[in-house]
């Protein structure tokens, strides 16, 4: 099994309602160039458009930030835990993150990212749970990175706020960008 298939039968799966909803299913994309896979909640309404991650008022955030840092979109894998997107915008049930989750497993497995940051507290949540972590708030794991086996491999989770969340609450920028630089890399000269 390679990328290209797992990819495949994200774009036609049917294992959860959502499928129904959809436009395009949203498997991901990006490299592993940095050996960084950045992982957001689901697909809103521009990515289930497009079929590609990140790419509507959130993801022009994320990628101004990222290209602030001297990254481009190409040097990480983006993608989300659930890969359709949930009937206006509404956060993915635990049923869907759970139906969802084999997907993310097995591009971790086939990517091997030594580090995956994760953008917000479903994310975060669920990938933590992977190593037997629970989180209540975003505020408790914002900013740390935590080591363990997740998808049998040996990764960092890292988490930061979720850019829609810095998108309603500018305050959150500066946090953001500090994690964005201390997690993906590059200077903060461009910011401070
Ligand atoms: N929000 C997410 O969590 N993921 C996207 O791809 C876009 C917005």
């Amino acid at each position: 099994m390679d990328l290209e298939e797992l990819n495949r039968e994200i774009l036609s799966c049917a294992r959860c309602p959502l499928h129904k909803y959809r436009r395009n299913a949203v498997p991901g994309e990006g490299s592993m160039t940095l050996g960084i896979m950045l992982v957001g909640e689901a697909p809103g309404a521009s990515e289930d458009e497009a079929g590609r991650p990140f790419v509507g008022a959130a993801g022009q955030l994320l990628t101004e930030a990222l290209a602030r840092l001297g990254v481009s979109r190409g040097d990480v894998y983006i993608t989300n835990v659930v890969k359709c997107r949930p009937p206006n915008n509404r956060t993915p049930t635990q049923e869907e993150v759970e139906t969802c989750l084999p997907y993310l497993l097995r591009q971790i497995a086939l990517l091997k990212p030594r580090r995956i940051v994760a953008l917000g507290l479903v994310s975060a949540r669920t990938l933590l749970s992977l190593m037997g972590k629970r989180v209540e708030r975003i505020s408790d794991v914002r900013g740390r990175c935590f080591r363990g086996l997740v998808a049998g491999v040996e990764v960092e989770v890292c988490v930061a706020y979720h850019p829609a969340a810095v998108l309603r609450n500018p305050k959150l920028r500066d946090v953001f960008i500090r994690d964005a630089a201390a997690f993906i890399g590059g200077g903060l000269e461009r910011y401070f």
